[in-house]
């Protein structure tokens, strides 16, 4: 009896987590794009994240279908919205050999702006907020960037936080639970944001996207991995798809990110892959140092002809500002956004 005592918990746990990784294999719909336009009818493709296995028999329902038609596997907006929608709501169920599918989308009114701003870990160096706090993204939206970026680790009972480091006042993420990681305070008074409540909070407007970055985790790559699953997981429950994309160290978690939604826009962070090597994996774009690319300033060039996203961090100098925007960047992440985005106004 007593040895079963033993085992029991064990074995609950293993079976725990053979369904959970098996639920966050299963397949799903998925679109090329979550934002509508006046300018445009075709939304996107609608697919499912595995390849091997073929959407039929599309049905659109929920508040907001009457507005869209599908045709030849694409979602078209058939008759315009009112122009105070700033999104539309919508169910896409369908057939496959294994079953009926289907999944809930939030499409957005692509109000987002071009500005190439990325506030880095929100807006913080002069309004007094703390980085990657809730305050720092609601001033990089009252700013107007073009996104807000922010740092996601997971609670060891697999609750992802917002937090730069690994360890919030000697407290680390990854080993306490989230009950007590809620309780924690930022320098601001605001609670430790969970990821929940910060999409929640970037998801009540249409002009700056949330660029998430997952952390690789100290408990190592599995834990990486998961958090990446769980991420997914969450922003696909929110509906926060047409806000958010992605960016990493971890070269495996970017993969992972791919393989879990074929269409995610996810760039690379460490700064060791060529612009070829990221376009013949189907990257987004490259997010790299601006060291990185002063040393290898063709990069630039390559991943503008490869049509990857180009994104330099951390640039808070002037001068370096000035030769991105020469250079035509996509995107400048910077603690300095004020300054960014006067310059930017200026050209
Ligand atoms: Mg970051």
């Amino acid at each position: 009896m007593r040895m079963v005592n033993k085992i029991l918990p064990v074995m609950v746990f293993l079976l725990m987590m053979a369904v959970g990784s098996l639920l966050a294999q299963v397949a799903q719909i998925t679109l090329s794009n979550y934002t509508f336009s006046p300018k445009r009818t075709s939304v996107g493709v609608i697919a499912f994240t595995d390849p091997n296995i073929a959407l039929q028999k599309i049905v659109l329902s929920g508040v907001d279908a009457r507005l869209f038609k599908v045709k030849q596997g694409k979602l078209i907006l058939n008759q315009q919205p009112a122009a105070d929608k700033k999104w539309l709501d919508l169910r896409i169920s369908a057939e496959t050999k294994n079953g009926p599918v289907s999944a809930d989308f939030r499409l957005v009114k692509d109000e987002f702006l071009t500005n190439k701003v990325i506030a880095h870990r929100g807006a913080w160096k002069h309004t007094g907020a703390t980085e990657n706090s809730i305050a720092a993204l609601k001033h990089a939206i009252a700013m107007g960037c073009q996104g807000s970026e922010f740092d996601v680790h997971m609670s060891a009972d697999s609750v992802p936080f917002i937090n730069h480091d690994p360890h919030l006042g000697g407290v680390s993420i990854a080993k306490s639970a989230s009950k007590t990681l809620s309780e924690l305070k930022l320098s601001n008074g605001e609670s430790l944001p969970t990821l929940r409540a910060y999409l929640e909070n970037g998801m009540n407007q249409n002009q700056t996207k949330l660029i998430l970055e997952i952390k690789p985790s100290e408990l190592g790559k599995a834990s990486s991995l998961a958090l990446s699953h769980k991420v997914m997981d969450i922003v696909r429950e929110l509906k926060a798809q047409a806000w958010v994309e992605y960016i990493s160290f971890d070269y495996d978690v970017c993969k992972e990110l791919q393989r879990l939604d074929p269409y995610v826009k996810v760039a690379y962070l460490n700064g060791d892959k060529t612009p070829a090597e990221l376009a013949a994996e189907n990257f987004y774009g490259f997010d790299y140092n601006l060291k990185v690319v002063q040393k290898n300033k063709e990069w630039i060039k390559q991943a503008q002809e490869q049509k990857l996203t180009v994104n330099v961090w951390t640039v808070n100098d002037p001068d370096a500002m000035d030769w991105l925007l020469e250079q035509q960047v996509d995107f400048i992440t910077t603690n300095e956004p004020e300054l960014l985005l006067k310059k930017i106004s200026k050209l």
